[in-house]
C-alpha cells in the first residue's frame, strides 16, 4: 500500500509572533509541493490562532490537549478550543509529556479520543527509553504502549497517525540504525493491523528523533516509515524544508 508521507514539525516550547515568518515560509513551500507530501507544524498554543490566520489551508497543530471536553481545569486547553483557534491536528503522548506530566497510556488514549471527538487529527507518540533498548525490550515496550493507548474509536489514515520516537534519540543527534527502525515500524504495523484490521495498513507511522536534512532520505527509504515528527530541525524553514523535500 502506498501512503503519502506526512512531515510534522513539533516546535515544543519555542516560538513567538516573530517566528510566524518561518511558518509562512514553510506553508508557501508546502503549497508548491502540492499533493506529494502532507506537511504540518505543531506550534505552542499561543501561536495557533495567529498562524492559522496567516496561512489559511496549511495544517497548524497543537502539541497536547486535555482529555476532557471542558470543565474546571485551570490552565489547561481542550481540543475544541484548539480546533476553534484554527488547529486541525494535535500530538498526544509525546515522551516529554509522558515524563514531565506523568501521562500514562490510559491518559494518552483518553487524549487521543478527545482530539478525534473534537475533529482534530491525532499523532500518537510511542517510544522506548535507553534502558529499555539496552535490555532488548524495545519492541515489546513500544508495541505495548501502542496497544494500551490506541483510541477505541474508528480511525482512518486521514485522522490518525503514530509516531515512533525513541526517547534516547530525541534532541540528542543519535538515530537508531535503519534496521532497528525497520524492525520497530514493522512491529507497529502488525500491531495496527491486529487492532484495526485493514485500516491498520493505511495508518501512517512516522519516525521521530534527531531527523534532519542530512539523514531524512535514508530514514524515509525504510519500509513502513511514512514520514517524520521533527523537533529541533522544524524551528527554521531552512532546516525543515530539506526534510519535507526528501519526503516528497
Ligand atoms: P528532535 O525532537 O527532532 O529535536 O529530536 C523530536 C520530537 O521530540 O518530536
Amino acid at each position: 500500500m502506498t501512503r503519502r508521507k506526512l512531515v510534522a514539525g513539533n516546535w515544543k516550547m519555542h516560538g513567538t509572533s516573530a517566528d510566524l515568518t518561518e511558518v509562512r515560509a514553510v506553508a508557501e513551500a508546502a503549497a508548491q509541493l502540492g499533493e506529494r507530501v502532507d506537511v504540518a507544524l505543531c506550534l505552542p498554543a499561543t501561536l495557533i490562532h495567529r498562524a492559522a490566520e496567516a496561512v489559511p489551508g496549511f495544517a497548524i497543530g497543537a502539541q497536547d490537549i486535555h482529555m476532557a471536553d471542558r470543565g474546571a481545569h485551570t490552565g489547561d486547553v481542550c481540543a475544541a478550543m484548539l480546533h476553534d483557534a484554527g488547529a486541525t491536528l494535535t500530538i498526544v503522548g509525546h515522551s516529554e509529556r509522558r515524563d514531565a506530566h506523568r501521562e500514562d497510556d490510559a491518559a494518552v488514549r483518553a487524549k487521543a479520543e478527545a482530539g478525534l471527538r473534537s475533529g482534530l487529527k491525532v499523532i500518537l507518540c510511542v517510544g522506548e527509553s535507553d534502558a529499555e533498548r539496552e535490555s532488548g525490550r524495545a519492541v515489546d515496550v513500544v508495541t505495548g504502549q501502542l496497544r494500551a493507548s490506541l483510541p477505541q474509536v474508528h480511525v482512518t489514515t486521514a485522522t490518525f497517525a503514530v509516531a515512533y520516537e525513541p526517547i534516547w534519540a530525541i534532541g540528542t543527534g543519535k538515530v537508531p540504525s535503519t534496521a532497528d527502525i525497520a524492525e520497530m515500524h514493522g512491529a507497529l504495523r502488525r500491531t495496527l493491523v491486529e487492532s484495526l484490521g485493514g485500516e491498520g495498513n493505511g495508518v501512517r507511522i512516522l519516525y521521530g528523533g534527531s531527523v534532519k536534512g542530512s539523514n531524512a532520505a535514508e530514514i524515509f527509504a525504510v519500509p513502513d516509515v511514512d514520514g517524520a515528527l521533527v523537533g529541533g530541525a522544524s524551528l527554521k524553514a531552512m532546516d525543515f524544508l530539506p526534510i519535507v523535500e526528501a519526503a516528497a
